[in-house]
């Protein structure tokens, strides 16, 4: 280690928690640290107690702290110097951390996880707050401090840093197992996705277009969603499965008050058929309770008794505002609302049934005699994997 290296403390959220599966909580961060530093400069990912160190070379702090900021399962991370535990090597990069700052006040807080320091927390706290004092004049105030330079000491290092900046938080992607998430071209759908892959699941998503009724710039729009979502979880794989025919027969055959529903159990059929070749046990929809008339308790029922797999809804409880915030957050709104066209809104009837049920939907569904057109649909399935979309390209750094 170099006297004085600069690097990213990394501090979990949750995973500090959860017994013994800890270590392969642990595992998956690191991994996913890695891939999601993986295009920079030579860096280096080691496990300490506890923490993760980030070691960077000069330079690549900015475009490592935007992708870290993305990774979900960090609860903070902070640019620190890394150094010797010895008071000296201490006392140099406190001064060097504070030199960028001007303060009208500071404290210093210590930490000690390895208890083999010589010197005590407070200790610590004291020498080296002398020492920034000596040489920056500020005032010390522990109640209320402009600045708080922290240092840690852990497995024979120490870290000195000032700033932390928050995390994602939730669970690292992959250890909840994966899901097949039905993404649309709007706003809900890819929040749905990503609450999921906040919550540990690798997401695989399934788009259903109507080509050539719909033009194939919407289902351009839907790889792109996938990618700006890939800045989450990595390379996603995205099926795009074509319903025209299906929504025609339903058009032709079927009472117009039942159309939305009887595509969305179509869809349901279709998504757990490539779930069930995935080995993904649940399907995730960007539904929000009464947010439109097929999103009614009795609407949303109906469509899930025709799932073979559960139904995953995390949106069920959130307002559209809620969601739209959080989609700005992720970065998905501004391409959510760019214009295109959507297989539900062609051909929707004007008057939805808002209360309808299994039983109903059940017997139309008899006479409709899908399944052929359902194979049909699901032996034209194109799969492609998507990149993430790095923000540089799309301007749209957050
Ligand atoms: P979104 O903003 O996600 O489009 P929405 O509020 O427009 O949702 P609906 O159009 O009723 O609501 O769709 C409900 C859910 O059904 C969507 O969140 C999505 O999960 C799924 N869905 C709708 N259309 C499609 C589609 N063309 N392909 C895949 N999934 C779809
Ligand atoms: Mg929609």
């Amino acid at each position: 280690m170099a006297d004085l290296a600069p690097c990213l403390l990394v501090h979990y959220a949750e995973i500090g928690l959860k017994g013994r599966n800890r270590p392969l909580f642990e595992r998956r961060l690191i991994g996913n640290i890695e891939h999601a530093l993986a295009r920079l400069a030579t860096v280096r990912v080691r496990r300490l107690y506890g923490r993760i160190m980030v070691e960077l070379e000069p330079g690549s702090e900015p475009a490592a702290m935007a992708r870290l900021g993305r990774v979900f399962g960090i609860a903070y991370f902070a640019p620190a110097l890394a150094c010797a535990p010895e008071e000296g090597a201490i006392r140099s990069a406190a001064l060097q951390v504070v030199a960028g700052h001007g303060a009208a006040s500071f404290a210093v807080r210590a930490k000690r996880a390895d208890k083999s320091f010589p010197l005590s927390s407070q200790g610590l706290n004291q020498t080296v707050g002398a020492a920034v004092q000596a040489a920056t004049g500020w005032p010390v105030d522990l109640e209320a401090p402009a600045l708080t330079l922290r240092i840690e000491v852990v497995d024979r290092r120490c870290f000195v840093y000032c700033d932390r900046i928050e995390g994602r938080r939730g669970l690292p992607v992959g250890v909840s197992g994966q899901v097949v998430a039905l993404l649309s071209g709007g706003i809900d759908s890819p929040v749905a996705a990503a609450r999921m892959m906040r919550r540990g699941c690798r997401v695989s998503f399934v788009h259903f277009h109507s080509f050539p009724y719909t033009n194939a710039a919407s289902q351009e729009k839907v790889e792109g969603l996938v990618g700006l979502l890939g800045r989450y979880q990595g390379p996603g794989e995205l099926h795009l499965v074509p319903l025209l025919e299906i929504q025609r027969h339903i058009v032709g055959h079927a009472p117009p008050a039942l159309r939305v529903l009887l595509y969305r159990r179509a869809m349901i059929r279709l998504a757990a058929e490539i779930a069930r070749d995935l080995r993904a046990p649940a399907l995730v929809t960007g539904e929000s309770l009464g947010q439109v008339a097929s999103q009614t308790l009795s609407n949303l029922t109906a469509v899930d008794r025709c799932s073979p797999l559960p139904l995953l809804r995390p949106l069920l409880g959130w307002d559209k505002e809620e969601i739209i915030d959080e989609a700005k957050r992720l970065g998905t709104f501004d391409l959510s609302i760019a214009p295109h066209e959507d297989c539900c809104s062609f051909l929707e009837p004007k008057a939805p049934a808002t209360r309808c049920t299994d039983h109903k939907l059940r017997a139309v569904e008899r006479d409709l005699a899908l399944e052929p057109l359902l194979a049909a649909a699901l032996a034209q399935d194109q799969r492609r994997v998507v990149a993430p979309v790095e923000e540089a390209a799309r301007g749209l750094a957050e």
